[in-house]
């Protein structure tokens, strides 16, 4: 690979961390999949904001409408990001979670969802008071759209119907044929939601090209701070649903009857379910990432990342005793994410030994995709709380797995340090 553009300025540059071995060493942020550094260009302008702000949507005074334009101004920064329908609604979250599950009170009644086995749990999870179908994991791209035409087909008819995926592993970096995904379910009368948390920061994403009716994705995974998320697209699920919380902002009008009852009319837009005060510098932050990548230039952060993730393969390709883990084949299109296990090694200990030896942070697990793990390391992951670590003996089977992930912000020799640590 040739090197490609420079990368991003992003916080904690200048961490040093001391080593086992003695010495300090500046820190290897390589965990970009959990959360990325925010972008200094984020930090900048909410600093510059910071001292000027006052509440959203409720006072007369300046710094109060400041905040509003503000507010409502990134919404339409973000809707203009993922390159929404005219008719979309963006709603500020506090992350994927929190929008995949704002969506799963929002479906209609009666609504059947289908769902791949391999998603993060933050996918998986949320429809449990729906009809769920969980789906195998496919091997190829093509055996995904297949397996989810023939899951469709033998359910129909059905009346509202949701199909969740993910745009890019959390776990193996691949990407989904969200596209295709999207017209199958189409094809048979179902709405789709995409889950961008790995694919926004990676990757342009378009509503619209890709026909999802829904996105959803995590600031703090887009260069913002935590704390903020989104979810955006179709109104007509969102507007008819009971608010995600009830409270002021959400509600228009409230009165109280003759009866002692009490009448709610709730708003139709996006504030029906960001009740309370919301987190304005959260949503200015996802605004201000939206816009560096932008300026950035997707063509550019992909390429770059293309050749970082050339030489991680090349790399980790030289050590006989490691295995990338993938559904769709080692060779398969991915963002900056992916997970592997090495032979003799506990993945908890290796993740240990580049931290304390070479001041790498990368994550071990089962990130949240227990399922998806039990299917690539063909063992019955024993799990310890939710996105744990299970304990093995040096030596046996691996029961998780190391996940090495970067972005806009890695310099060369962060991934360079990695594949020689690894050796
Ligand atoms: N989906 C995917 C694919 C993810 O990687 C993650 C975070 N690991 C989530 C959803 C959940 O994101 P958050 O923790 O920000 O809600």
């Amino acid at each position: 690979p040739t090197a490609v553009a420079t990368p991003l300025p992003v916080l904690g540059r200048d961490v040093t961390v001391p080593l086992v071995t003695g010495g300090e060493v500046a820190y290897a942020a390589l965990d970009y999949a959990a959360s990325a550094p925010a972008l200094q260009r984020v930090w900048d302008d909410v600093a510059a904001y910071a001292p000027y702000y006052g509440s959203v949507h409720r006072g007369a005074g300046y710094l109060s409408q400041l905040s509003t334009d503000l507010f409502e101004n990134a919404r339409g920064t973000v809707a203009g990001f993922l390159g929404c329908r005219d008719d979309d609604q963006v709603v500020f979250t506090r992350s994927t979670t929190d929008s995949l599950n704002l969506l799963a009170g929002a479906l209609p009644a009666g609504c059947r969802v289908f769902v791949f086995e391999t998603e993060h749990h933050a996918s998986l999870l949320p429809w449990r008071d729906a009809d769920v179908t969980c789906l195998d994991a496919p091997r190829t791209p093509a055996e995904a759209v297949e397996t989810l035409e023939r899951a469709l087909a033998a359910r129909e008819p059905y009346g509202p119907a949701l199909v969740c995926v993910t745009g890019a592993s959390n776990v193996t970096g691949e990407l989904w044929p969200v596209r295709e995904l999207a017209a199958a379910a189409h094809a048979h009368g179902a709405r789709i939601v995409l889950d961008a948390a790995q694919l926004a920061p990676h990757h342009p994403v378009s509503v619209a090209d890709l026909d999802v009716d829904w996105v959803a994705f995590s600031g703090h995974k887009l260069y913002a701070p935590f704390g903020s998320g989104v979810l955006a697209g179709r109104a007509d699920w969102l507007r008819e649903a009971e608010p995600y919380l009830a409270g002021g902002g959400a509600s228009r009008s409230v009165t109280r009857r003759a009866d002692g009852s009490v009448d709610v009319r709730w708003h139709e837009n996006a504030a029906r379910h960001e009740a309370g005060s919301p987190n304005v510098i959260g949503a200015y932050a996802i605004a201000s990432a939206c816009k560096a990548l932008t300026e950035a230039g997707f063509d550019t952060l992909v390429a770059r990342e293309e050749y970082l993730i050339g030489k991680v393969r090349e790399g980790l390709a030289e050590v006989p005793e490691v295995r990338v883990l993938s559904l769709f084949g080692d060779d398969a299109p991915r963002v900056g994410v992916l997970s592997f296990v090495v032979e003799g090694w506990n993945s908890s200990h290796f993740a240990a030994a580049l931290s304390a030896e070479y001041g790498i942070g990368v994550r071990d697990g089962l990130f949240c995709a227990h399922p998806l793990l039990r299917t690539l390391l063909g063992s019955d992951p024993q799990t310890q709380g939710e996105c744990g670590a299970p304990e093995a003996a040096p030596g046996e089977k691996s029961l998780n797995a190391v996940r090495v992930s970067f972005g806009a912000g890695t310099p060369d020799e962060h991934v360079e340090r990695f594949v020689g640590a690894v050796r």
